[in-house]
């Protein structure tokens, strides 16, 4: 008995603090056991890897307790939304493979949030403000200290109601009053001293046109969104701690209107909060990322350097990695920094399981084998991937005339170098021994072509083929292969928090994030796959095609090295 007590208490310690939370409320009953959460993004962007970790929370806690997680899209501010942002989320939640219940925007509700908002002006409890957004901020205090009335605030019933229709008309001036709830001038936490709870705006909506002019604010739709649809646990980051009160205020209210009374199974959602996701050398905000875009500081929403869901996909990560990694760092109630080797760790883990192995040469340099005839050329046998018999092998062609790495061919070599220079031998992966015999060099000195020997007894497989030698070079033939442009990327920033430096944005980039090799080979298989397919470039790194492939010019990019090397260069 002891022994099993044990077991569920651990069991109870691996569930993050949202699940406890669930489990306690289904465990006292709460909503008859149902389960709704949803994912509530303002489709202002494209989504990042901090959105995918509150969509792992919404969509994790929906499938673990057998309910439904639905998506929102937080569409109350025109001036920033975009169908396009709409469809980008949509793709991109689907990839990171999850499903949702319904699609819902808050739009839906501006109806039954008008219809609200007028029982409140009514009730007295809202005013029409027509002081400055400025004049406002002077009044609004400090926690510690009280703030100014509105010279508004006492205006009679009727006046705030016929101005409130003014707001919704196109001759409505933006900025020129606003609607406020009237609440605690005083009350220590901000969010409630006359909350501003609708504004003037005239950008079309990319969904209901020009229907609208005057839109609620977060604090107005936010709350009573997840109540219409029934969400039971309303997940979301840690900024919003200090709206929650505000949030269960206006859901009173709400209920109060509706002459509701409160029971265990009044479907009343619940707001919890979590650590956002922070991730050093980029940035988060998206304001940032749009500015990054706007100014053409990188190519687009989805470029590989991005912290974007779509960049990240670009440049090559799955998205069961991405899911792994949130995993790891998990949910607390604490902001932090996350590591970016930690992501690029969980990266390497999922991809070594995953990509091909093949060869590239990204700096060549050619090897002439001596011995072997002219003209001649044989298909060798190459695994695919060792960590999974499955996927099977291709066939990879030898010849004469080889191109190998530079860097894998030394003249005057150290004792320790164990890969190609004159008297030493290597084995050439998947292929034969091979014993270098010179060099050729311009007349700087550079090398220009590289001597060797083959043993034609030694070919991989073959008996007596298990001769120990301490390198294994990777390689393509020269007349069997295709050149390749190949795209390195390495950290985005410079500093490793540049939300949190002073200095200029643009000063805090590093300009080496993106080096382009246009000389580079790679196998004719190559030819066969598409972007997003995993790749090892055998002794260099995980990499993908990038969709700029065109037919005779193919573009990868590098998803990750094979080893942290930031790691030994940050020491
Ligand atoms: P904005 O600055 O435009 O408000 P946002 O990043 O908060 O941007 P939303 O579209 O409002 O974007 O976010 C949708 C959901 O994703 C919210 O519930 C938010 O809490 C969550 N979220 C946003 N950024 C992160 C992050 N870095 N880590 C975890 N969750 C996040
Ligand atoms: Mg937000």
């Amino acid at each position: 008995m002891e022994e099993k007590k044990i077991n569920e208490g651990e069991e109870k310690k691996s569930l993050s603090f949202v699940e406890q939370m669930v489990e306690k409320d289904l465990e006292e009953g709460k909503n008859a056991g149902r389960i709704q959460t949803r994912f509530p993004p303002e489709p202002n962007g494209y989504i990042h890897i901090g959105h995918a970790k509150a969509i792992c929370m919404d969509f994790g806690v929906a499938e673990k307790y057998n309910g439904v997680c639905n998506l929102r899209f937080d569409d109350t501010n025109p001036s920033k939304e975009d169908t396009e942002y709409v469809d980008s989320i949509l793709h991109d939640i689907q990839w990171l493979g999850f499903k949702w219940g319904n699609v819902y925007y808050a739009s839906d509700y501006f109806q039954q949030l008008w219809d609200f908002a007028v029982w409140m002006i009514k009730k007295g409890l809202a005013y029409i403000d027509e002081q400055t957004s400025e004049q406002i901020a002077q009044q609004k205090g400090t926690p510690t200290t009280p703030g100014t009335a509105s010279p508004y605030r006492d205006r009679p019933v009727e006046e705030s109601l016929k101005l409130f229709e003014q707001m919704n008309t196109p001759e409505a001036v933006e900025g020129s009053m606003v609607l406020r709830a009237k609440m605690d001038m005083a009350n220590p936490n901000m969010h409630f001293r006359d909350p501003v709870m609708y504004r003037i705006i005239h950008t079309p909506h990319h969904r209901t046109g020009t229907q609208w002019h005057a839109y609620p604010m977060y604090d107005f739709a936010h709350g009573q969104s997840d109540f219409f649809e029934g969400v039971t646990h309303s997940i979301c980051t840690l900024e919003f701690v200090p709206h929650r009160p505000l949030y269960d205020k206006f859901i009173d209210l709400l209920k109060e209107m509706r002459g509701e009374t409160a029971d265990i199974n009044d479907n009343r959602p619940r707001q919890i909060e979590f650590n956002r996701l922070n991730l050093t050398y980029t940035v988060m905000s998206k304001r940032k990322l749009h500015q990054l875009v706007d100014e053409k500081l990188v190519r687009g929403w989805d470029d590989p350097r991005m912290p974007t869901v779509c960049g990240m996909r670009r440049r090559g990560y799955s998205a069961q990695s991405i899911r792994n990694f949130i995993d790891s760092i998990g949910y607390t109630k604490f902001d932090a920094l996350n590591d970016y080797a930690l992501l690029e760790a969980a990266v390497r883990d999922d991809l070594n399981k995953k990509a091909c192995r093949v060869s590239a040469v990204l700096n060549p340099v050619k090897l002439i084998l001596t011995n072997y005839p002219e003209g001649q050329s044989e298909e060798l046998e190459a695994i695919n991937n060792p960590e999974n018999e499955a996927d099977g092998s291709h066939t990879i062609t030898f010849s004469r005339e080889l191109w190998i790495e530079r860097d894998d061919f030394m003249e005057d070599a150290p004792k320790k170098f164990f890969r190609l220079s004159p008297g030493k031998e290597v084995r050439l992966k998947n292929a034969y021994i091979i014993k270098c015999t010179g060099c050729k060099k311009d007349d700087e000195g550079n090398v220009t072509e590289i001597y060797a020997e083959y043993d034609p007894l030694s070919r991989s497989g073959m008996e007596g083929a298990n001769r120990k030698v301490k390198g294994t070079l990777h390689w393509l033939s020269v007349n069997h292969c295709q050149k390749a442009e190949v795209r390195l990327y390495d950290r985005l920033f410079n500093v490793e928090n540049p939300s949190a430096d002073d200095r200029d944005f643009h000063d805090l980039l590093n300009p080496e994030s993106l080096k382009v090799l246009n000389n580079c080979y790679v196998e004719n298989y190559l030819s066969e796959k598409k972007a997003g397919d995993f790749l090892q470039f055998q002794r260099i790194g995980y990499f993908t095609l990038d969709p700029d492939t065109t037919p005779g010019h193919l573009v990868f990019n590098r998803t990750v090295g094979l080893k942290d090397t930031w790691a030994k260069i940050n020491k």
